[in-house]
């Protein structure tokens, strides 16, 4: 139909009108055709009847449509208006669409009930791209405020797993060639993760891997633990180089959405996580004595400082010892530097392997040692003394055919039975223990 006019109703009465008039024209004729006389129906006053009838007929239907479809036509324009009008303050402010505040009712179905739900449609795509957005702010806002790996590692899970509606999951980072669970969330078996194939064979293929049903993975529920309907595996590459691996686990299978929000999360993670692993190796490398893989001084002190702090805290014990190779300068001329450097190292090993787990291993000098041993009393420190003394003494260090043997001495005190006010006074105290073990004939211990 032509268009006469930019508004639909003025052409729709213009059309309608222009009908009536000419049926009212053309009613006469039509009068006639049916046997009417023409001098009762070619008057004008006949005329002018059946197109002032015409007229009000067009007149009518034009104030129908419009009541009818014009009026549900206005009300579809004002709810468009009111949502978009709400769609914007949700953007501004960060708020949510719900079905009240950004849906219309479709309650018919013609053209207008579509166009409903064709706007309902766009309104939905809208607002998930709007908490897509938000969601991907947020996570990288917490990705480039983040570089210490554990701490990354747990606020990246909690954040995977909340925007994409996951029960549970967790993070594995590549060390050393090993998969460690650096951050785990509501999963059981977290520990045997690492072990599992789906992972194993996402890794290698560089893909996401989703598994149904897995028997490998519990979930631990509100009232009791249940297997996931699905598992996703995500690995985590940067470069091409895989530094991980994210698990998220769910009791049903994983939309499209949460699937196209990993999609945009990965590259951002793989980055976060780059730099995190950049910095531990950074402060590890800074920490750490290159020969002997335990503290250096520096960071040795500070940990010493840390220990001593909180056994003044919680008034518990903490012992130290201070070890020393005996006449070592004689390995060194004997042997040479390099067989002098196995030593050291295999003396750091050896008190790695009689210490425990929280004790800290510092090399304190060239081949001098400090054990830092928390919760350990004085005689308990003295133990640990002779336990360390008496290794060293029972192993060799094979140099060709030859069994090179070396012995330390120990010096040791503990706080609080050395009443101190700082840990360098305590170290002082080992340190003249050490030096009575040299001067009563080394290869002893003494704690004072
Ligand atoms: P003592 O029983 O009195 O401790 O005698 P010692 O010879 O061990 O004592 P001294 O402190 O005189 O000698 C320490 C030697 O340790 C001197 C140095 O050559 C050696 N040394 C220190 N650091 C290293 C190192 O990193 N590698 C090697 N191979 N030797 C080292
Ligand atoms: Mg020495
Ligand atoms: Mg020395």
């Amino acid at each position: 139909m032509i268009r006469l006019t930019r508004q639909v109703f003025t052409d729709l009465a213009i059309w309608m009108i222009g009908l009536g008039l000419m049926m009212g024209i053309a009613f006469p004729f039509f009068m006639l055709a049916m046997g009417i006389p023409s001098t009762l129906v070619l008057t004008p006053w006949f005329f002018a009847a059946c197109m002032g009838a015409g007229f009000i007929v067009g007149a009518a239907n034009i104030g129908l449509a419009r009541a009818v479809v014009g009026r549900r036509l206005r009300v579809l324009a004002d709810r468009m208006r009111w949502i978009e009008t709400n769609l914007r303050e949700m953007s501004r402010d960060g708020g949510n669409c719900d079905l009240v505040t950004c849906s219309i009712v479709v309650d018919s179905e013609d053209e207008i009930g579509e166009s409903a739900q064709s706007f309902n449609r766009l309104v939905e795509a809208l607002a998930m791209s709007h908490r897509t957005d938000a969601a991907v702010r947020s996570f990288n806002e917490m990705l480039t405020s983040q570089l210490e790996l554990d701490l990354l590692a747990d606020q990246a899970l909690s954040q995977l797993i909340q925007h994409t509606g996951s029960s549970g999951g967790a993070i594995l980072i590549e060390a050393d060639g090993e998969l460690r669970v650096a951050a785990v969330q509501g999963i059981r078996s977290a520990g045997t993760l690492a072990q599992s194939d789906h992972i194993r064979r996402a890794l290698r293929a560089e893909k996401r891997h989703v598994v149904s049903l897995p028997d490998d993975v519990v979930v631990e529920g509100v009232l009791t633990d249940f297997r996931p309907r699905e598992v996703l595996v995500e690995p985590v590459c940067y470069k091409r180089v895989p530094l991980g691996v994210a698990v998220l686990a769910n009791a049903n299978p994983f939309t499209a959405e949460a699937c196209a929000r990993l999609d945009l999360f990965r590259q951002g993670l793989a980055l976060a996580l780059n730099n995190a692993l950049a910095h531990d190796r950074l402060q590890r490398l800074a920490a750490l004595d290159p020969l002997t893989s335990i503290y250096n001084r520096r960071f040795g002190m500070a940990r010493l400082h840390e220990e001593f702090g909180r056994a003044v805290r919680q008034t518990a014990p903490l012992g130290v010892l201070m070890f020393d190779i005996d006449h070592f300068k004689k390995v060194n001329d004997t042997y040479g530097h390099l067989i002098g450097d196995r030593i050291l190292l295999r003396i750091a090993q050896m008190a790695r392997s009689v210490t425990r787990e929280g004790d800290v291993l510092i090399r304190y000098g060239g081949e001098e040692f400090l054990a830092v041993l928390p919760a350990a009393s004085r005689e308990d420190t003295r133990k640990m003394g002779e336990r360390l003394r008496r290794i060293v003494e029972d192993s060799s260090i094979a140099d060709g055919d030859q069994a090179i043997r070396v012995t330390v001495s120990v010096g040791g005190t503990a706080y609080p039975e050395l009443d101190v006010e700082n840990e360098q006074v305590l170290v002082k105290y080992a340190d003249q223990a050490l030096y009575s073990a040299k001067e009563s004939g080394r290869n002893r211990v003494v704690i004072v």
